[in-house]
């Protein structure tokens, strides 16, 4: 029987593609984001429960998660997809867009993280996977706040990874490049904005399909639960950076 998958930000961009490929190959699934009509949207039939989660609160999470456990069984993978990268520079960026990355990004995942490992090591069985980004081991112009977040992500990551691999459980990262996503729909800094759309043109204006990245989260998962593909760093052909 399969197990049950959580999914973080399933409402658009990679959670969404994520929900649609771990759907159709049946396995069980909760759906979390705040706008959850959207996942609605996504029409997917069979086992699937859709809660409202912001992954900044954690009463909420875990509330979700118990629920969904008490049908399904035990999450056996969580996805920590959801974020937001707000572009901008630290001399005129607002205070209010850093907390909102640092919150989401970064204690949004720690969030998920701590409602699933205690049962995940005394079962030693379980995957988390957390979405960071290539932002998240190198830097970008315009995207301090978010590269703080993301460096962050790779941190915490590494650090459980040495942890709780000896319980056998399984923390792994995958860090995509530039993705054709709602992500740069919340940029409010519109010069920083339309100097990543300039970016985005000298790769040809086509960024990663974002069913790529799902299709790479889902090959993570597949691997026996004794291989961790610890780190994926995955980006267009075209991207040089
Ligand atoms: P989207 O904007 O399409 O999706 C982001 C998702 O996160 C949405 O489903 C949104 O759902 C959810 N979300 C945002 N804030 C919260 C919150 N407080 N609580 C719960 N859910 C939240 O972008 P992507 O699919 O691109 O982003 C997914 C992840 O991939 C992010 O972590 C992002 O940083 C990362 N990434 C994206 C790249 C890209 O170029 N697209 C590149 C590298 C990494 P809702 O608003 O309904 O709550």
């Amino acid at each position: 029987m399969k197990k049950l998958i959580a999914i973080t930000g399933a409402s658009s961009g990679f959670g969404a593609e994520m929900a649609k490929i771990f759907n159709a190959n049946g396995f069980p699934l909760l759906l979390l984001g705040r706008r959850t009509e959207k996942i609605e949207e996504l029409g997917l039939n069979g086992e699937v429960m859709i809660r409202h989660a912001d992954v900044t609160n954690q009463e909420e999470l875990s509330k979700a998660i118990k629920e969904a456990e008490s049908v399904y069984g035990p999450v056996d993978l969580l996805v920590n997809n959801a974020g937001v990268m707000l572009l901008g520079n630290v001399w005129k960026q607002s205070a209010k867009e850093w907390k909102t990355m640092l919150d989401t990004n970064v204690l949004g995942v720690l969030n998920g993280m701590q409602v699933v490992l205690p049962g995940m090591k005394k079962r030693h069985h379980g995957t988390i996977i957390n979405m960071s980004s290539i932002a998240g081991f190198k830097a970008f112009q315009n995207h301090a706040a978010y590269v703080a977040s993301k460096f962050g992500v790779h941190g915490l990551s590494e650090t459980v990874r040495q942890e709780v691999s000896g319980e056998n459980v399984r923390i792994m990262l995958v860090a995509p490049g530039a993705a054709e996503t709602e992500l740069l729909t919340h940029v409010t800094d519109n010069s920083a904005l339309s100097e990543y759309e300039d970016w985005k043109q000298s790769m040809g204006g086509i960024t990663l399909d974002p069913k790529h990245v799902a299709e790479t989260v889902k090959f993570m998962y597949d691997m026996p639960q004794e291989v961790n593909i610890r780190e994926v760093d995955i980006a267009a052909t075209r991207q040089d950076s």
